[in-house]
């Protein structure tokens, strides 16, 4: 798919040498040269990305960024900002106001190429999943949070690595020494005992409540995650403490 770049500038001359460089990047280049005009063709021709001058005649580079971004349609719209200021607190108000990267006039037109090629990729590439699920439990990664039917769990640091471990290992077993090295460091790991997983674990299974029964002991191995419907053996509960062969 040909990746629509617009460009909102009043200065023929740069317009006309990025067009230069980016057509023959297979980039399909649409201009305005005033901010009111830009906001116009972003309505209209609907870009994948947005070259923006700030110092525009009618309506400025703030002002436009503004703009685009109170829209939830272009809420997302990568913008780079290119521009005569050098001011250090242009930089900050444009990353503020939402641009996504900033180029300083006179400027590199490969670097300029390379960022927008940057830019469209990441907004292409799907984030990886950022909050692991399974039942009403959820472990969102960014937040460092935990909720159960939507209420928070209070966790501990290794009883949250733990219980993300056993989401990411997705049914798989994974055996208590497996555990101890990836939850706990292997200068701590001299001092504990793989027993010290079960009392976690015990106590993992307690806060999450209804969806604690999801964590399955699997005798002389170790523990894996339950992701149909939760297995509520009440047997189960009592296995914490297997004799370890
Ligand atoms: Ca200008």
């Amino acid at each position: 798919m040909v990746s629509k770049i617009l460009i909102v500038e009043d200065e023929q001359g740069v317009v006309q040498l990025l067009r230069a460089r980016l057509e023959p990047e297979g980039f399909q280049v649409i201009t305005a040269y005033n901010g009111q005009t830009g906001l116009r063709a972003v309505a209209e021709a609907r870009p994948d990305l947005v070259i923006l001058d700030l110092t525009l005649p009618e309506l400025d580079g703030f002002e436009f960024c503004r703009r685009i971004r109170r829209q939830p349609e272009t809420a997302r719209l990568p913008i780079l900002v290119l521009s005569g200021r050098i001011e250090p607190v242009d930089k900050v108000v444009m990353l503020e106001l939402g641009a996504d990267d900033y180029v300083t006039k006179p400027f590199d037109t490969k670097e300029l190429v390379a960022r927008v090629k940057t830019l469209l990729r990441r907004v292409s590439t799907p984030a990886l999943p950022r909050v692991l699920r399974v039942g009403t439990l959820e472990l969102d990664l960014e937040r460092h949070i935990v909720l159960v039917a939507s209420l928070p769990i209070s966790l501990t640091a290794k009883e949250f690595e733990l219980l993300k471990a056993l989401l990411e290992a997705k049914e798989r077993t994974l055996t208590r020494a497996f555990l101890l090295e990836k939850v706990w460091e292997y200068g701590e790991e001299l001092e504990i005992e793989t027993r010290t997983v079960d009392v976690h674990i015990r106590s993992l299974r307690k806060k999450l409540g209804s969806e604690g029964a999801r964590i399955i002991t699997v005798r002389n191995v170790g523990y894996r995650l339950e992701t149909t419907s939760p297995h509520v053996n009440p047997a189960s509960l009592d296995e914490e403490a297997p004799a370890l062969e």
